[in-house]
């Protein structure tokens, strides 16, 4: 019962995970395979996103899967010490407000967090340890955030609503259990047709890697290659009329290192052996005078322990998709890159009482460029592919199918252990645990 998955990305991974946990014999008999036409994996959209999680944030079409996908994260980051490995921690999510005259839209005068916040440090609620103190703000906000004139800090969602994770580092601990369980990745990999029978059944792939071409056979075939999907799908069924509508959106992000975030934060509600659990901040802003776009902030503590804070929100729906992930670093404009940085900078840069304009004092860890698969539904793509739809005269052998994973857009990391619990049990011919049936192709 082979099962090959095209694209490495976090879609794929999580569902070779839960296959190789549902069907332990199928990843031992090395019958589940993840193809990747990059050179190595995560150099999409997987290896360079924010990781926030949401619980309840999706359309009615998404919200059972987004539920139980948030349960997954808990369980997964519970049970295998994921808050040290993959940095997976509760998170407090606030929007800025900012008015237009520069002053705070929900507080004025000297309440304004943000005018006194940064050096209120001792004045921190009770947190367990003299750390949290440093690095919060009286009212709890992150002393990382700097304070903006007239800015108030607005909160959206709390514990037990929202978390946060390094999605690169999950991913490579997905990846690292399913080959350890037997799957195979196989990079600068592509799979170029189907390969037929002598009944004329579709019986596997015709890959090519490094020049070479083969034939592997399979009864299932996911593709879940992020924004290259549709490409993908038309490639091995030429002559299908189904159009998977799916567009790329190309974004920037940016990690950094600053002094206001030089320890973890702790979370106050936790106590005893729990004294030392984390908490992340996510921070929403809208476009404003120093900034033309919205950018996200969201803080994190990953696997080397030295926190961090991760920005994106610079988006790029112009940018055409390269042929592999490889290619994309040289996409980078650096204009675009730079306004980023600014924005950052404004951020989270030092900033005296006063002061208008932050200083940069921040070390920059990494920036990229990645595309995010974006559906024209608004919801993803996860489903069989009727068979009726694959092209003339396309039949799968041994009652396989098509599957698709994708079109995630801006919640794939949240959404992706849901989305591979679900897939795993659609091509082990279960029943989804969950209702997808507003995300299936008809
Ligand atoms: C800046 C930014 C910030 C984000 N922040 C968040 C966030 O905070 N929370 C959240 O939930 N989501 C976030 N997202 C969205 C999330 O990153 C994506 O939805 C998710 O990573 C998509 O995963 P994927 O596996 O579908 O695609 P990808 O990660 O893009 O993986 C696709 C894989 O397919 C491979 N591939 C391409 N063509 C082929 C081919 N022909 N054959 C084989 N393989 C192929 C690629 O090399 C790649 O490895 C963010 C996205 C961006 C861009």
């Amino acid at each position: 019962m082979t099962t090959i998955i095209i694209g490495g990305g976090i879609i794929g991974l999580s569902t070779a995970y839960y296959l190789s946990l549902l069907e332990p014999e199928l990843a031992a008999n090395h019958q589940i395979h993840i193809v990747d036409s990059a050179s190595d994996l995560l150099l999409s959209a997987s290896g360079y996103a924010g990781g926030f999680l949401a619980k309840d944030w999706f359309n009615p079409s998404v919200s059972s899967l987004g539920a139980l996908s948030f349960r997954l994260h808990k369980e997964l980051a519970e049970a295998n010490d994921g808050s040290k490995k993959w940095s997976y921690m509760p998170s407090i999510a606030y929007s800025l407000a900012i008015d237009a005259r520069g002053v705070s839209s929900s507080q004025s005068g000297s309440d304004d967090w943000l005018v006194e916040g940064n050096t209120r440090a001792g004045a921190a609620p009770t947190g367990d340890g003299a750390e949290r103190k440093e690095m919060v703000n009286a009212d709890g906000t992150p002393a990382w955030f700097t304070k903006q004139k007239g800015g108030t800090l607005e909160l959206i969602d709390g514990e037990g609503g929202c978390a946060q994770l390094e999605p690169k580092q999950l991913c490579q601990w997905l990846m690292e259990e399913c080959q350890n369980k037997g799957a195979k990745i196989h990079t600068n990999c592509f799979a170029t047709h189907i390969s037929k029978g002598e009944d004329g059944k579709v019986m596997g792939l015709k890959m090519k890697k490094d020049n070479e071409t083969y034939d592997k056979h399979c009864k299932n075939i996911l593709v879940a290659a992020g924004a290259w999907t549709p490409r993908v799908f038309s490639k091995l069924f030429p002559d299908s009329k189904l159009r998977i509508a799916i567009d790329p959106l190309a974004g920037y992000s940016i990690v950094v290192h600053s002094p206001r975030y030089s320890k973890p934060i702790l979370d106050p509600t936790r106590h005893g052996e729990h004294a030392s659990a984390g908490l992340s901040h996510a921070i929403y802003c809208a476009p404003t005078e120093k900034w033309a776009f919205a950018p996200e902030t969201f803080s994190r503590v990953p696997a080397d322990g030295k926190p961090e804070i991760w920005a994106g929100g610079l988006n790029d729906s112009a940018m055409q998709l390269p042929e592999t992930a490889d290619e994309t670093p040289a996409l980078i404009d650096k204009e675009k890159s730079e306004e980023l940085r600014s924005a950052m900078i404004a951020m989270t840069g030092l900033s005296h009482e006063g002061d208008d304009l932050a200083v940069d004092d921040l070390k920059i860890k990494r920036e990229g460029l990645c595309f995010r698969p974006v559906s024209r539904s608004g919801s993803p793509i996860i489903s069989k592919v009727p068979e009726s739809t694959l092209g003339r005269g396309i039949e799968m052998a041994d009652s396989g199918g098509v599957y698709i994973a994708s079109g995630h857009g801006p919640w794939g990391i949240s959404l992706s252990l849901g989305t591979g619990s679900v897939m795993a049990e659609m091509l082990t011919g279960r029943k989804p645990s969950v209702n997808i049936s507003r995300l299936m192709l008809k």
